[in-house]
């Protein structure tokens, strides 16, 4: 019995702090989380709050929805670490992995953005109701947590809600795509927003469509400006 209650703190400690790398499964030390060191002075950096080149992500969102600034962590390739962070997360329950992330995210935005716009709120993209049922956490939600605590910007999770269930995009075509997703979200009756810059927060930027179609319902509410920040980012 003793043994066995254990065993079961054992699992239940390893669930919130691993202790074996994410990325390549060497033992942490003490003072490392979630990634060895060495793992972690190699995540593919995009580096994109420093600059602003041609290959942009601002670029997605051009000529759709004013968007004031846009940046990604880390670069997501198919087989990369950071798809394999990503799963964990959102398959694994790795939330504290997630917000972990973005305290070191929010960190490097505050030592070298200097592009980064003053905020006033962070946003966190949500998710159908089902699909959160299924995974029990949103994982913008943490990740706007890790954010909001190294940026010292408050967050809030049930701003935005998805109206619908949405059909499935796999054989639809771009124009179609934005079709289904463009009325998918809407702020929630009684939150104010009139006058604020914030920023929507999400785990992978692909297309881009979720968080245009999310920042054209904030900029209807009255939001001054809308920010997007991602974990990773698709090229
Ligand atoms: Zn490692």
């Amino acid at each position: 019995m003793f043994r066995f209650i254990r065993i079961a703190l054992s699992d239940f400690t390893d669930l919130l702090f691993p202790t074996l790398c994410l990325g390549c499964t060497r033992s942490l030390t003490a003072n490392e989380k979630i990634l060895c060191t060495r793992c972690r002075i190699n995540l593919p950096e995009t580096g994109q709050h420093r600059r602003a080149d041609e290959d942009h992500i601002l670029n997605k969102f051009a000529g759709k929805v004013p968007i004031e600034f846009v940046a990604s962590y880390l670069h997501f390739s198919k087989g990369g670490i950071v798809q394999k962070l990503i799963h964990r997360i959102k398959y694994k329950g790795q939330k504290e992995a997630a917000r972990e992330m973005a305290l070191w995210y929010g960190e490097l935005l505050k030592r070298e953005g200097s592009q980064l716009p003053e905020l006033d709120l962070l946003i966190s993209v949500p998710m159908s109701k089902a699909r959160m049922q299924q995974r029990g956490f949103n994982q913008a939600e943490w990740i706007a947590a890790g954010l909001s605590e190294a940026l010292a910007v408050p967050m809030q999770a049930d701003v935005l809600m998805r109206k619908r269930f949405r059909s499935s995009q796999t054989r639809k075509n771009r124009i179609e795509r934005w079709e289904n997703v463009k009325n998918e979200f809407a702020v929630r009756q009684g939150v104010g927003l009139q006058g604020l810059r914030v920023a929507l927060i999400d785990d992978v930027l692909t297309t881009g469509a979720t968080l245009e179609a999310c920042a054209v319902a904030l900029l209807q509410a009255g939001c001054a400006s809308v920010s997007v920040l991602t974990l990773a980012a698709t090229r």
